[in-house]
C-alpha cells in the first residue's frame, strides 16, 4: 500500500482561513491537522476545523442531478437550465433572472458566475450570502476609501497596545484569532483588550474592560470618541489635511455627542465611556475589531464609518499595530467581495456606478453587456421572487430557507417561483426540497481553487478526496450552463487555475494603482504553479516578490483625489421594541455549529457542546415572564416565531434576548430563527438588522417533556417539539409532547423504529409522573426514552454514553433507565471540551477540590482545552465562579 498523501487545503469555515494539513487514510477516513506553515494559524484550529474529518462521508448528499425529483444525467439538467434562464430572458429580459451564491464557493466559482451574469446575460442580479455577513463592512470601506479594503492584518491584532473588539464574540466565532490575542496578551501583559457588546461573551474572558453596550449603540459611543480626541487635541492634523476629506462636517456632527448624551444612547456609565475615551486618546497603537455586532444593523455602514473616522482622525491606520480590522465570517466572504460577488460590484473590486470601471470590465471581456445599475441584494432579490419578477432563480451552496430574514416569507417566494435550480452538496437542506433541478455540487475537501480571508490572503482550497458520485465542482456547472446558453468562447475554461489566470489578468487590467486589488504577479501562473501556490496577501503586483500586508500608512486611497473620505454619522437607530415586543432579539452563533448546520451536525462532538437550540434570558427577565432554566420557549415576533430551550444567565442582558443562528428543519422543529427576523436593512449596505428585531418571549408548556437516545435516527419524531442531534454510536433527542401518550411503550417502539421482538425494560414513577423505558435488541441498546412532566431530570452524557455498549445483564440495563452513572462513575455534566469530552462537572470538582487554580491547571488535569482550545474561554469561566464559591 502507497503511503498517506498529506494535502495542505484550507478551512471551510471562518473567515480566519487556517490552514489544514489533511491525510486521507486507508479505511476511508481522514485525519486533520493544523498547517504549521499557514500565516493565518500557525498550527492552530479550532473545535470546528479540528473536527473536519467527522464531517466527511455521503450522509445526506446529492449524487445525481434531479429533474422534478427524477435522477437525471447531467446533459439533460444543464440543457434544460440553459434554456429555461434563455426563455426567461427572451421573454421578460435579463433582470427577470437571478443568481443567489455564497461565500463558501470559491474564488473561480464566484469568478465564473458573476461573469455570466453580469458580462453575458446583462443585469447585476447575483448576490450572495455574504450581504447577511459583511456587507456594511464592505459599504463603509467604500465611502471612506473608494474601495473595499481592510488595511491591515492579523499581526496588527497582536502589535496592538490597546485593541478593541466591537460586536465580535472572537472566541467563538474565530476562535483562532481569540487563540492568537491571547497568546499576545499573555506575552505583553500591558496589552490592553475592551469588548464593547450587549452579551457578555466568552470574549469577555480576554477582555480589561466589558462595555455592555445597549444594542446599536455602539456609533453614538464612537461618534462621541471623534468629539473627545478633538476636544483633547488627539487628532493627527497633518493625517487628516493631507489625507482626508469631510472632517470638519464629520467633526460637527460629533459635536452632538458629548459624554453625557453618549451614555443616554448606549446605557454606559459616563466614567466608563470617559476612560474608553481617554485610553483611545493615549494610546498610538489601536486596533479596532468589528464584526457581525456591527455589520448587522439598520445603520450598520454608519457604524464601521464612525470607527474608521475615529482611526482617520488619528492617522492609526496602515502602520503596525494600528487600524479599523473588519473579521469576516465566511471561508470565502473576501473572494466574493474581490470578484463582485455583490449586486452592486463588479469584478476585480470595480464599481458598477462607475462608467470608466464598466467600460474596463467590458472591454477586458468583451462581453455583450455590463449593467448600469445595481441589481438585487439578497433580501430585495428574495421580495422580487415573491413578487413575480423573478421568473428564474439559480442558488448555489447556501440555504436562503434558513439564514435570510422572514425565512418563511423567502420560502413560500421560492416555492412559488417558476423555475428554481439549487446546486448543492447535500439533498436535505430545507432549500433544495423547493428546487426544480438539483445540481450535485462538489464540497469540501472534494473541490480546488482559492479563497481570500480576513487578512487579505489569497490560500488554496485542494482536494483531498476523489468526486462522490456525479458531483462537480460549482465552477464547471456554471461553464457548461454559460456555454449552453451560447457564451462557449467566453467560457472555455477547463479548470480552475484557466479562471485564477483570466480572474488575476483582469485585476492588472489597465489598473495602474487605480485599484487596490491587483495580483498580476499572477496573471501567468502555470497549472503546477498554481497547485504549488502558497498563502499569499493581495495585493500582489507583477515584478513585486510578494503580496503587501499594510495599506493607507501616507495615504493612497482610492478616491478621485486620492484622500479618505471622513464621514458625518448621526449615530441613531430606531427603537423596534413595542408593548407588544418589548425584548430586543439578537441573533448569532455558538462555538461548534456552523451556519445552518448542514454540516456540523454530522459530527457528533461538535453536536456535544450545544445540542439543542436555545433563548439566553436574563434572571430577572425570566423571573418577570414565569420562565425558568430549561423550560421550553416560544420566542415570537411580527414575522414569525420559533420554539427552543430557555437558558438563563447574567450574561444577558435586561430587556434581550439571544437565539443561535444555526438551526434547521432537518435538527429541529420549530427553530429557523430566521422566520422571526425582521427585513429591516441598512440603507447602503442592504444588510439585514439581525442583532436588533422586537421579540416577546413566553413560557411554552407541554404536556411532557421527553428526552431520548436512540441507535438509529428516527424516521419521524410524532412531538409538538423536538430537536435532534448526532452522539457518539447514535443520536440524541429533547422532545416534548402537548398530550399525554397512553402508551408511552407504543411511542417508544415507533420513536426506535424496534421490531416486536425488541425487548423492554420500563419504570413507572406514578407520584412524579415520570416513565422510562429501554428497548434491547439482544444485548444491544435500540433506545432510551424519559418522560416527565417537567424538564428531564437525566444526566445526557450519562444516558448518551450507553449508546454502542452491551447490556447483558438486567442490574446493567436498570443503570440505563436510572439515567445516572453508577457511584463509580461521577456525571461529567454538559461538555465543555468536545475534544476529549470533558464535562463542566468535571472542571469544578478539580477547582473546587483545589487541585486547579487556571486554565493551564486544568489542562494537565483534565487535558481540556489542549487541542484545540476553543473551550479555554469557558474553562476560565468556569474557573473565575467557582473558585470564588469555593472560597466562600
Ligand atoms: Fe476553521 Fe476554526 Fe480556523 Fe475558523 S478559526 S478557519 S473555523 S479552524
Amino acid at each position: 500500500m502507497g503511503e498517506a498523501r498529506t494535502v495542505r487545503t484550507t478551512c471551510p469555515y471562518c473567515g480566519v482561513g487556517c490552514g489544514i494539513l489533511a491525510t486521507p487514510d486507508a479505511d476511508g477516513t481522514v485525519s486533520i491537522k493544523g498547517d504549521p506553515d499557514h500565516p493565518a494559524n500557525y498550527v492552530r484550529l479550532c473545535s470546528k476545523g479540528s473536527a473536519l474529518g467527522e464531517t466527511f462521508g455521503l450522509e445526506g448528499r446529492l449524487l445525481e442531478p434531479q429533474i422534478d425529483g427524477r435522477k437525471a444525467g447531467w446533459n439533460e439538467a444543464l440543457e434544460l437550465v440553459a434554456s429555461r434562464f434563455n426563455d426567461a430572458i427572451a421573454e421578460y429580459g435579463p433582470d427577470s433572472v437571478a443568481f443567489y451564491v455564497s461565500g463558501q464557493i470559491l474564488t473561480e466559482d464566484y469568478y465564473v458566475a458573476n461573469k455570466l451574469m453580469k458580462g453575458y446575460i446583462g443585469s447585476a442580479n447575483i448576490d450572495t450570502n455574504s450581504r447577511l455577513c459583511m456587507a456594511s463592512s464592505v459599504a463603509g470601506h467604500r465611502r471612506a476609501f473608494g474601495t473595499d479594503t481592510v488595511p491591515g492584518s492579523y499581526e496588527d491584532l497582536e502589535q496592538a497596545d490597546l485593541l478593541i473588539l466591537v460586536g465580535s464574540n472572537l472566541a467563538w466565532c474565530h476562535p483562532v484569532i481569540y487563540q492568537r490575542i491571547a497568546a499576545a496578551k499573555k506575552a505583553r501583559p500591558n496589552m490592553r483588550v475592551v469588548l464593547i457588546d450587549p452579551r457578555a461573551t466568552m470574549t469577555a474572558s480576554i477582555a480589561d474592560t466589558h462595555l455592555a453596550i445597549k444594542p446599536d449603540g455602539d456609533a453614538a459611543l464612537f461618534v462621541g470618541l471623534l468629539n473627545h480626541l478633538d476636544e483633547v487635541g488627539a487628532i493627527d492634523t497633518a493625517y487628516v489635511r493631507d489625507h482626508t476629506t469631510g472632517f470638519v462636517d464629520a467633526l460637527h456632527a460629533a459635536r452632538n455627542w458629548p459624554v453625557e448624551a453618549v451614555a443616554a444612547a448606549t446605557g454606559l456609565r459616563p466614567s466608563e465611556i470617559a476612560e474608553f475615551y481617554r485610553r483611545f486618546a493615549a494610546t498610538e497603537k489601536v486596533v479596532t475589531v468589528y464584526s457581525q455586532g456591527v455589520n448587522q444593523s439598520s445603520i450598520g455602514t454608519d457604524k464601521v464609518n464612525a470607527i474608521i473616522n475615529c482611526h482617520l482622525a488619528t492617522g492609526r491606520i496602515g502602520q503596525e499595530g494600528m487600524g479599523p480590522f473588519s473579521v469576516t465570517g465566511q471561508p470565502n466572504a473576501m473572494g466574493g467581495r474581490e470578484v463582485g460577488g455583490l449586486a452592486n460590484m463588479l469584478a476585480c473590486h470595480m464599481d458598477i456606478e462607475n462608467p470608466q470601471h464598466r467600460d474596463t470590465v467590458q472591454r477586458f471581456w468583451q462581453s455583450p453587456h455590463v449593467p448600469d445599475k445595481p441589481g438585487l441584494k439578497a433580501v430585495d432579490l428574495f421580495k422580487a421572487v415573491g413578487e413575480g419578477k423573478i421568473k428564474a432563480v439559480w442558488i448555489m451552496a447556501t440555504n436562503p430557507v434558513v439564514s435570510l430574514p422572514d425565512a418563511d416569507a423567502v420560502e413560500a417566494a421560492i416555492k412559488a417561483c417558476p423555475f428554481v435550480v439549487v446546486s448543492d452538496i447535500l439533498d436535505t437542506t430545507d432549500t433544495i426540497r423547493h428546487a426544480h433541478v438539483k445540481l450535485p455540487a462538489a464540497g469540501w475537501g472534494e473541490k480546488d481553487g482559492t479563497v481570500t480571508n480576513s487578512e487579505r490572503m489569497i490560500s488554496r482550497q485542494r482536494g483531498i478526496v476523489p468526486l462522490p458520485g456525479e458531483a462537480r465542482p460549482d465552477w464547471w456547472i456554471v461553464t457548461e450552463v454559460a456555454r449552453r446558453m451560447g457564451y462557449a468562447d467566453a467560457f472555455a475554461f477547463e479548470s480552475a487555475a484557466d479562471i485564477f489566470r483570466e480572474y488575476a489578468q483582469m485585476s492588472a487590467f489597465e489598473n495602474d494603482d487605480t485599484r487596490d486589488f491587483d495580483i498580476g504577479a499572477l496573471s501567468f501562473i502555470d497549472d503546477d504553479a498554481f497547485d504549488a501556490l502558497k498563502p499569499s496577501f493581495w495585493p500582489w503586483k507583477a515584478g513585486a516578490d510578494e503580496g503587501a500586508t499594510r495599506f493607507f500608512a501616507t495615504g493612497g486611497f482610492y478616491t478621485p483625489d486620492r484622500k479618505a473620505r471622513m464621514i458625518a454619522v448621526e449615530g441613531v437607530a430606531a427603537t423596534r421594541t413595542s408593548t407588544d415586543y418589548p425584548l430586543v432579539l439578537n441573533t448569532g452563533r455558538v462555538r461548534d455549529h456552523w451556519h445552518t448546520m448542514t454540516r456540523t451536525a454530522l459530527s457528533p462532538r461538535l453536536s456535544s457542546h450545544i445540542a439543542e437550540p436555545y433563548a439566553e434570558l436574563n434572571p430577572a427577565d425570566a423571573a418577570e415572564l414565569g420562565i425558568a432554566h430549561a423550560d421550553l420557549v416560544s420566542v415570537t415576533s411580527v414575522h414569525g416565531d420559533v420554539v427552543v430551550r430557555a437558558l438563563i444567565s447574567t450574561r444577558q442582558a435586561r430587556g434581550s434576548v439571544f437565539v443561535p443562528m444555526h438551526w434547521n428543519d432537518a435538527y429541529a422543529s420549530h427553530a429557523r430563527i430566521g422566520a422571526a427576523v425582521a427585513p429591516v436593512t441598512d440603507p447602503f449596505s442592504g444588510q439585514p438588522a439581525s442583532k436588533h428585531v422586537a421579540a416577546r418571549v413566553t413560557r411554552y408548556q407541554p404536556a411532557l417533556y421527553g428526552f431520548a437516545v436512540l441507535a438509529e435516527r428516527p424516521t419521524k419524531v410524532n412531538a409538538s417539539y423536538w430537536a435532534l442531534a448526532k452522539a457518539n454510536n447514535g443520536w440524541r433527542l429533547e422532545f416534548a409532547l402537548d398530550e399525554h401518550t397512553s402508551d408511552p411503550a407504543a411511542f417508544a417502539r415507533e420513536l426506535f423504529g424496534a421490531g416486536e421482538g425488541a425487548e423492554p425494560l420500563a419504570y413507572h414513577d406514578g407520584r412524579l409522573g415520570h416513565e422510562r423505558i429501554a428497548l434491547f435488541d439482544g444485548a444491544r441498546l435500540l433506545g432510551a426514552l424519559f418522560l416527565s412532566p417537567n424538564p428531564v431530570p437525566v444526566s445526557r452524557t450519562s444516558v448518551i454514553g450507553d449508546l454502542g455498549k452491551d447490556f447483558e445483564n438486567r442490574q446493567a440495563r436498570f443503570r440505563v433507565i436510572a439515567g445516572r452513572p453508577g457511584q463509580d462513575r461521577p456525571d461529567p455534566g454538559a461538555i465543555v471540551c468536545s475534544c476529549f469530552a470533558v464535562g463542566v462537572n468535571q472542571i469544578i470538582e478539580a477547582v473546587q477540590s483545589g487541585r486547579c487554580a487556571t486554565v493551564d491547571d486544568i489542562g494537565t488535569a483534565l487535558k481540556a482545552g489542549t487541542n484545540c482550545g476553543s473551550c479555554k474561554a469557558e474553562i476560565a469561566e468556569i474557573i473565575a465562579t467557582h473558585q470564588l464559591r469555593a472560597g466562600e
